[in-house]
């Protein structure tokens, strides 16, 4: 029994059920990992390498993230063991089991993770009714497709800048992983006078001091191009960013991407994390000793998920666009308040401010009284 319970901390994982369909080969499981402000919201990941650990900890993350928003969710998430990219009509039969499955679990609403996408959500609406990041077509906003990620990371970044030295017309600005959210964040922050001065993608790095065309840049990755085909600038390889001087460099790429052996690296001022946990701790400490100021991702990269949050409750775009620009302006103001106010890192303070909501809502809960 010990064992079931090697996750277990003061905040969660509140259950823990494993999934095993034989007739469909379905093997997944679901991590709730706290429901105190409300049912779980987390997305489903399919992939074939996932591990329960994996889970539990983007369960954790999810509660982080959903309470540093102020969304009444708490944190959860789902994996199905299993490719991807399999069969369209295999992977719609293990998807609606998998709903099937879970369809009385009320505390876990699904979301859209690696492997799995709005169509996917399509199907678990339409077998249990309980569904984020959906197609318009059945209620949804598509929050990759109008930047609602991105959106939030524009006012991060420009609550930030009240922190540094520098105004955001004509900040320059490094995207490393010229994507979703890193096309989208700089589209907004272009609106403002900020200039992007290089982005890279798999295929490798392209940089202009005098400034790139992202309309260009995101007209070629449309069409499955790569950020290099831009007949402009110098054309570097991949990791290059890193050593790129600019104002502001945004990780929307993958996990760990700034660790202690490239910190030393990066001439920049500001970092603003779109991508998840794209920078370990280590190297967040060691940017926070030598005054480059780090947005944590939980904070910076919840537009998405406030996005699905306003979908579920039946809202409209223009008002997931005004709930996100609220939130994200108040709660890195806020982090970062208290990050000066009490010398702490930022991710400290992100998850003070996170845990002690957490443990306020928790504190309401039936059995908080016994
Ligand atoms: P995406 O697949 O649309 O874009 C990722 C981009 O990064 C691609 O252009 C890819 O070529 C590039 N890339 C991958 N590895 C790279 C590397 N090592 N170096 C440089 N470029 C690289 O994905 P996305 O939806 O934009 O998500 C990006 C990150 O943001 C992920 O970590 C994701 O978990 C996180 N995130 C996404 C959302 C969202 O709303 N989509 C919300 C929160 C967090």
């Amino acid at each position: 029994m010990e064992n079931a319970f090697r996750f277990a901390d003061d905040l969660g994982p509140a259950k823990v059920i494993q999934i095993h369909e034989p007739t469909c080969g379905l093997k997944a499981v679901l991590v709730v990992d706290n429901v105190a402000a409300g049912p779980s919201i987390g997305g489903l990941r399919m992939a074939q390498d996932v591990s329960v650990e994996e889970c539990f900890r983007l369960a954790r993350a999810m509660t982080l993230k959903n309470a540093a928003a102020g969304l009444p969710h708490g944190g959860g998430k789902s994996v199905i063991f299993g490719d991807p990219r399999m069969a369209r009509a295999d992977k719609e039969r293990l998807i609606r089991a998998m709903a099937c499955a879970l369809a009385d679990e009320r505390d876990y609403i699904f979301g859209p993770d690696m492997g799995t996408d709005e169509q996917c959500m399509a199907w678990v609406k339409d077998e249990i009714g309980r569904a984020v990041g959906l197609p318009r077509e059945v209620g949804g906003i598509p929050l990759d497709e109008i930047g609602a990620t991105g959106w939030g990371i524009s006012h991060a970044t420009d609550v930030a800048l009240r922190y540094c030295d520098f105004p955001l017309a004509g900040a320059r600005v490094v995207i490393q992983g010229f994507g979703t959210v890193g096309k989208n964040a700089m589209r907004f922050l272009a609106q403002q006078g900020a200039v992007l001065v290089a982005a890279s993608d798999t295929r490798g790095t392209i940089h202009d001091p005098a400034g790139l065309d992202i309309a260009v840049l995101t007209a070629l990755k449309a069409a499955g191009k790569s950020v290099v085909d831009h007949g402009q600038g110098k054309k570097l390889e991949r990791d290059a960013t890193l050593d790129i001087e600019c104002d502001i460099w945004i990780p929307a790429a993958r996990p760990d991407v700034i660790n202690e052996s490239n910190v030393s690296r990066l001439k920049t001022r500001l970092i603003v994390e779109g991508a998840n946990i794209p920078v370990t701790p280590a190297a967040e400490r060691v940017l926070h000793e030598r005054g480059v100021l780090c947005v944590p991702d939980f904070i910076a990269n919840a537009g998405g998920v406030i996005c699905a949050a306003v979908e579920y409750r039946g809202g409209s775009q223009s008002e997931a666009f005004t709930v996100i620009e609220e939130k994200l302006r108040r709660n890195t103001e806020e982090v970062l308040a208290m990050t000066r106010e009490q010398g702490m890192l930022p991710r400290e303070a992100a998850v003070n401010l996170a845990a002690s909501r957490i443990r306020k809502a928790m504190a309401t809960r039936r059995w908080g009284v016994y």
